[in-house]
């Protein structure tokens, strides 16, 4: 496993876990132990039907993830100089008040910030202004399969408000503002190019498409899939910088103040 890096790393540890089943059924047989051969079947069918998801989900097969190999990652240098845009919890607020859809795109940053419930109270706000606000949920944001899921079910937000990427990808063309918080690989544009990278071909949600994107994050460093983003440097986009959850309880005090 060596050579597998980056965003091809979770499949690889579905595929191993599926084979600690598939060792504990065969032990089964070798003690004639019923127990442990459907305990272990369970467990290696299980991790094999992830591991198919997750190829799904990131568009590769397993022969793909598991002998391809990435292409040179651009350098992040020559990406960003000069174009990055830096904006304040006060600015987002005043596009934010102007906004008729918003959406929220939590990643693997708001659970690090622990931020479910600043961005519950944030969309509540918005909402109270007449606001339409939903969630964009990716397969793989986050660390664990629905791990955004599980945060925002934490914090109250109502299920039907968490769009997946079928779901929301459609709406971004007519949607005002998006908000990401603290994810970087599910939205980087370069899996939708040709360019070699661990990422290529992957869906990704097409924020870009939306008029406005604003993205928490503490610095420009990568995601999981360590290659820089070059939806940072775009157009539209503009970098809050700061932890996921201050910036979010920043903007919306912000909010209460128009
Ligand atoms: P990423 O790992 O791509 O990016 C997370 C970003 O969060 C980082 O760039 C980091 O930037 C930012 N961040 C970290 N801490 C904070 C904080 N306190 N406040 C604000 N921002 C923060 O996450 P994504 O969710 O976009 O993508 C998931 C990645 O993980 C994919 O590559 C996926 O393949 C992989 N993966 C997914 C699994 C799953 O099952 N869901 C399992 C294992 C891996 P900065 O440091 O600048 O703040």
């Amino acid at each position: 496993v060596i050579p597998i890096g980056g965003a091809d790393m979770p499949v690889v540890v579905a595929l191993l876990n599926s084979y600690s089943g598939l060792a504990a059924a065969a032990t089964g047989f070798v003690l004639m132990n019923h127990v442990l051969i459907i305990s272990g079947a369970l467990v290696g069918a299980s991790g094999l039907i992830l591991t198919q998801l997750m190829c799904k989900a990131m568009n590769r097969s397993l022969p793909m993830v598991l002998f391809g190999v990435g292409g040179p990652a651009m350098r992040a240098e020559d990406l960003y100089e000069g174009r990055v845009k830096t904006t304040t919890p006060e600015e987002v607020a005043l596009l934010l008040d102007g906004a008729r859809r918003v959406v929220i795109v939590p990643g693997y940053g708001m659970a690090v910030a622990q931020a479910q419930h600043a961005v519950a109270e944030l969309a509540h706000r918005l909402e109270q202004r007449g606001v339409e606000v939903v969630f964009g949920i990716h397969p793989v944001a986050g660390r664990m399969p629905g791990h955004m899921n599980v945060l925002l079910a934490e914090a109250n937000v109502p299920y039907e408000k968490l769009l997946t990427l079928e779901e929301v990808n459609p709406t971004f063309d007519y949607t005002d503002v998006v908000v990401i918080n603290g994810a970087n690989d599910i939205v980087n544009p370069v899996a939708r190019t040709n360019t070699p990278s661990l990422i290529a071909g992957m869906p990704i949600l097409d924020v870009d498409r939306a008029r406005s994107v604003v993205v928490i994050k503490r610095s420009l460093s990568p995601g999981f899939a360590g290659i820089p983003n070059p939806l940072f440097a775009a157009d539209n986009v503009l970098m809050l910088f700061g932890d996921g959850k201050r910036m979010v309880e920043e903007l919306t005090e912000a909010l209460k103040s128009l």
